[in-house]
C-alpha cells in the first residue's frame, strides 16, 4: 500500500489550500453575518462556486465523471486529502460542489439514473445549479433498521403515489433544493417479491414542489438550526410519473448501499480536517493562556490530551486512506466493512478531540467565539447520522466472527499446547 499523495493530488492540494486562504477565509465574516441573520448565504457562495469551477476545483469527489460532465476526475485516494482541507471550514465543500447530501445523491444518479433523469436532475446537480436531499429516516420507526420504513410507494395509474413522514432530512431547507430521493416500501408487487424485507423498498425522485409534499419544520440539532435544514417532511398522496422511479422497483436498499462507501470517506476526511483545526487551536491556546504561574500547556494532563490527539488523528487518517485505497481497487462492496470502520472511528475521534480543545479553552470553548462548539455539535450528530455507532460496531464484529467461523478451529491446536484441555 502506498498512501503517498500522487503528483496530481499534491498539485490540487496546493491549489485548494490557496483557494481557501485567498477566497474562503476572507468570506467567513460575510458568510456568518448572513447565516446569523437566518439567510442562506447564496450570495457569498455563488462567486466562490464560479471561481472554483473555473479553476478546476469542481466535483472533485466523483471518480465516475464522463468527458461531457463538468469536474476533475479523481479517485478516492486522491480526493481524500482534499476533503480534509475542505473540512476545516465545513460550509466550504459546497463551493466546490462536494457537499453532502448532494455528493452521495450524484453518485447514486450517476450509477442508476435514466438518460431523462440525468438531464432533469443529475446534470443541474453536477453544474451546482440545484441541490437535493435523501429522505430515508422516519419518526415512527427505528430508522437504523430501514426494513421497517413505513412510507408507502404504491402504483397509481401511470405513476406512483407516496404517503409518509420523514425526518432529519439534511438539505431540504436549502434554497436550491429541488428534489428529494425518497425511499419507501413499494410492497411485494414488484419483480423482487414480497418475502425479502431487503427487496421491498424503492427510491423515487420527488420534486420539492410536488403537490402534497410539505416541509413541516427544520429540526434544531442540539439547539442549533442548520440553514440547509435537517427537516421533517410530510408526503400526502404525492403523485409522480412512472419515470420518476430510480432504478428497479424493490432495489432501493441495494442502490442506497452503493451510495454509502464513498460518502463515508468524504465525511471521515472532513472530520479529520476539523480534528486538525481543533488540535491547532488547542495548542495555540495552551501556549498563550497562563494559570498558577505557568502556561496551560505546561500541565501534564493537557500535554497528554495534545499527544493523544496527534496520535489518534494520524491513526484515523491512515485507516481512512486505506479504506479509500480499497474502494478504488476493489469497489464499494469489498470496502463495506472498511467504510463502516472509518465512519465510526472518525465520528468518535471528532467528538473526543474537539471536546479536549473545548476543555483547554475553558468557557470560551463553549461560546461562538471559536468554531469548537459548532464542531462538537456536528461531531455528536455524526455518531448517529449515517447509522449509529452501535450498528457499525455490530457489523464489524459480525464480519470478524464470520472470518473466525470460516477459519474453523485453526487456532485450537495452539490453545491445547498452552492450556490443559478440560478434564486433563
Ligand atoms: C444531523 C442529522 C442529519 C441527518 N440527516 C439525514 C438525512 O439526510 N436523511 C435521512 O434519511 N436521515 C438522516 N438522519 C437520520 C439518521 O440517519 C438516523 O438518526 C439514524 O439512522 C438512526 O436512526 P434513529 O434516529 O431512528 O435511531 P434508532 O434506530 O431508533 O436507534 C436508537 C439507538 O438504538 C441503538 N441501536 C439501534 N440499532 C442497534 C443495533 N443494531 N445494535 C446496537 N444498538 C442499536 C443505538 O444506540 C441507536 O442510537 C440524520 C440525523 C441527524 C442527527
Amino acid at each position: 500500500m502506498d498512501f503517498a499523495p500522487s503528483p496530481l493530488c499534491t498539485a490540487l492540494q496546493a491549489r485548494l489550500q490557496r483557494f481557501m486562504d485567498d477566497l474562503v477565509l476572507p468570506s467567513m465574516a460575510d458568510w456568518h453575518r448572513w447565516a446569523d441573520a437566518g439567510v442562506y448565504p447564496l450570495d457569498v457562495l455563488q462567486p466562490l462556486k464560479d471561481s472554483a469551477r473555473a479553476l478546476g476545483l469542481w466535483n472533485l469527489f466523483l471518480p465516475s465523471l464522463r468527458a461531457d460532465q463538468p469536474g476533475t476526475r479523481l479517485d478516492h485516494l486522491d480526493y481524500a486529502p482534499l476533503a480534509e482541507v475542505m473540512g476545516r471550514v465545513p460550509w466550504s465543500a459546497e463551493a466546490f460542489n462536494c457537499s453532502a447530501p448532494d455528493s452521495g445523491n450524484i453518485e447514486l444518479l450517476q450509477l442508476f439514473a435514466t438518460p431523462a433523469q440525468r438531464e432533469r436532475w443529475l446534470d443541474p446537480l453536477l453544474r451546482g445549479e440545484i441541490r437535493s436531499c435523501f429522505a430515508m429516516s422516519e419518526p415512527d420507526v427505528a430508522s437504523s433498521d430501514p426494513t421497517q420504513l413505513r412510507t408507502r410507494i404504491e402504483r397509481s395509474g401511470d405513476g406512483w403515489r407516496i404517503n409518509g413522514r420523514k425526518w432529519f432530512i439534511t438539505g431540504a431547507a436549502h434554497p436550491l433544493c429541488r428534489v428529494a430521493l425518497v425511499i419507501g416500501d413499494s410492497g411485494g408487487g414488484n419483480a423482487a417479491g414480497a418475502g425479502d424485507a431487503h427487496r421491498r423498498h424503492s427510491i423515487v425522485m420527488v420534486p420539492m414542489n410536488a403537490p402534497g409534499l410539505t416541509v413541516e419544520r427544520n429540526i434544531p440539532v442540539l439547539d442549533h438550526h442548520a440553514l440547509e435544514g435537517h427537516c421533517e417532511l410530510v408526503l400526502r398522496d404525492v403523485q409522480v410519473p412512472a419515470d420518476h422511479l430510480l432504478g428497479d422497483a424493490g432495489a432501493g436498499f441495494a442502490m442506497a448501499q452503493a451510495r454509502l462507501g464513498p460518502g463515508r470517506v468524504h465525511h471521515a476526511m472532513r472530520s479529520i480536517g476539523q480534528c486538525e483545526l481543533a488540535l491547532e487551536l488547542m495548542c495555540e491556546r495552551a501556549l498563550e493562556r497562563r494559570a498558577f504561574g505557568g502556561r496551560v500547556g505546561d500541565f501534564a494532563n493537557v500535554q497528554d490530551w495534545i499527544a493523544h490527539s496527534r496520535l489518534e488523528i494520524d491513526q484515523a487518517r491512515l485507516l481512512v486512506l486505506r479504506a479509500a485505497w480499497k474502494l478504488d481497487r476493489e469497489g464499494a462492496a469489498a470496502a463495506r466493512i472498511d467504510a463502516s470502520a472509518i465512519k465510526l472511528v472518525a465520528a468518535q475521534l471528532q467528538s473526543r478531540v474537539v471536546d479536549r480543545a473545548i476543555q483547554v479553552f475553558g468557557a470560551m470553548g463553549l461560546s461562538p467565539d471559536t468554531p469548537l462548539a459548532r464542531m462538537w455539535t456536528w461531531g455528536r450528530a455524526l455518531r448517529l447520522l449515517d447509522g449509529p455507532d452501535e450498528v457499525h460496531l455490530r457489523g464489524i464484529a459480525r464480519h470478524e466472527l464470520a472470518s473466525a467461523r470460516a477459519r474453523g478451529a485453526a487456532n485450537a491446536m495452539h490453545l491445547r499446547r498452552w492450556l490443559p484441555a478440560v478434564g486433563e
